[in-house]
């Protein structure tokens, strides 16, 4: 199946919330690209619950890259922006000058680029950032003219004088362009952005990363953000992540994160979950897994 054939749009309901996962990107990937010390045969005591959709037939991860469209009674948001168009230098070179669907794909999901009130990225890797900027008569600008981005001033603060080119690649097309167009409001430690959805902070991927609270009419889900990247983690919080800036306490966060939402009714909506994204985590026995 070509990208551009991908079924792009899922919907879901949480209370009176409407929420759409528009994917950009879904992509075979190897482990150890995710994980310090991991190999596709550590995947094997779970292959039972992974497979087709989280691994496929070679043991290989399936990582879907997606927005998150929140509409709520007042406002239309938009959670992690994936990878975008046309960015240059980036850590991963095979997204350099990429040409992919989301914009066709947001207006599959009835969303005009001008429609969107807030914008607020799980944390600012490139791989959640991309979409916040676009390429515009060679000058990069916000996707989003009416929109108020979120920014966390603790992940600001990381990134902002972080050497690495490649960081500074994602700093200088996706983040800068947002504060010099005067769209960004800073945010910090838990926040409101209206009465039925709240940012919380879960650091450890990175400094300043949140997930996203969403409860309405007596009903929770909540998006994981990087904090946990594909559901084998849920067996396996203690896995290191290559990319967490620290690592112990990533594993702390996951830990309890999965502890408090096991066997409870929050739907959680993996950012980096394929098909179906929203799960709910169950024990069985010793172990916890999602539910099917
Ligand atoms: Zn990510």
């Amino acid at each position: 199946m070509s990208e551009s054939s991908l079924p792009s749009v899922q919907s879901f309901a949480i209370g009176n919330i409407q929420l759409a996962k528009v994917l950009d990107s879904l992509e075979p990937t190897s482990p150890r690209f995710l994980y310090v010390d991991k190999r596709k045969d550590d995947f094997d005591p779970h292959l039972e619950w992974l497979q087709p959709h989280f691994v496929d037939p070679e043991k290989r991860m399936l990582l879907s890259i997606h927005t998150f469209l929140i509409q709520t009674k007042h406002h239309t948001i938009l959670i992690d922006t994936c990878i975008g168009n046309e960015k240059q230098n980036l850590a991963f070179a095979q997204w350099n000058g990429r040409q992919g669907f989301y914009l066709r794909d947001l207006a599959a999901a009835s969303c005009a680029p001008e429609s969107v009130d807030y914008v607020f990225c799980t944390h600012m890797h490139l791989d959640h950032t991309g979409w916040s900027t676009r390429l515009q008569d060679g000058r990069w600008t916000p996707t989003f003219p009416n929109a108020k981005y979120l920014f966390n001033k603790r992940e600001w603060e990381h990134w902002q004088n972080e050497p690495n080119p490649e960081d500074q690649a994602v700093v200088q097309q996706n983040i800068v362009p947002i504060i010099e167009a005067g769209q960004v409001e800073w945010v910090d430690n838990a926040w409101g952005i209206d009465d039925e959805v709240t940012l919380i902070p879960t650091p450890g991927h990175t400094p300043g990363h949140c997930r996203v609270l969403l409860r309405s009419n007596g009903q929770e889900a909540v998006i994981t953000g990087d904090m946990m990247v594909h559901p084998v983690q849920i067996a396996e919080p203690q896995w290191q992540q290559q990319a967490d800036v620290d690592k112990a306490l990533a594993i702390e966060t996951r830990t309890q994160f999965i502890d408090q939402h096991c066997d409870s009714d929050t739907l959680i909506l993996g950012t980096h979950f394929n098909t179906a994204t929203g799960v709910h985590i169950v024990s069985k026995g010793e172990q916890k897994r999602i539910k099917q």
